[in-house]
């Protein structure tokens, strides 16, 4: 039996194409923009890799196995439910998230009119107040596929501490 862990830390990546037709989701708020994230779900990729960042600090599986792409119920599925997965998995186990912090690589739109909107919007999702929300905002500097507009990347990392009995 391992010790159990006051603090664990998690890591999360994700990354969806940019196509036309698609709504832009990302932390759970829609963003004006001429192309959206394509994906089974909402494709909101910042909070697929929260989710992924939470799971991983438990040492468990990644989202595609909670939620596999190829489920017909999961079909544009509000990413948010995914990351509400991610947080009762983290409770069953005894743990709460501590602080987050985020990184979105887009070359367009701008996001930083953004920013707080998003913070909020996550900050409601996973009970954590926004002073333990980091959220930056950076292009790709027109390198590579991000930097053609093709997709959005994200990665996010996390702490969970023990919740106290
Ligand atoms: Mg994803």
């Amino acid at each position: 039996m391992t010790q159990t862990l006051p603090i664990r830390i998690g890591h999360g990546y994700d990354l969806h194409r940019l196509v036309k037709d698609r709504k832009l989701i990302l932390g759970g708020v829609e963003i004006p923009f001429h192309l959206g994230l394509l994906g089974h779900s909402d494709a909101d990729c910042l909070t697929h890799a929260l989710a992924d960042a939470i799971l991983g600090a438990l040492a468990l599986p990644d989202i595609g196995h909670y939620f596999p792409d190829n489920d017909k119920k999961h079909k544009d599925l509000d990413s948010r439910i995914i990351l509400n997965k991610a947080l009762s998995e983290g409770k069953k186990l005894g743990y709460q998230v501590g602080n987050i912090d985020l990184t979105i690589i887009a070359e367009k739109p701008k996001l930083l009119g953004y920013i707080e909107q998003i913070k909020r919007s996550l900050s409601k999702t996973i009970k954590v107040p926004k002073d333990r929300i980091g959220l930056k905002a950076t292009t790709n500097e027109k390198v590579g596929a991000i930097g053609r507009m093709e997709g959005i990347a994200t990665f996010a990392v996390c702490t969970l501490i023990r919740i106290e009995d």
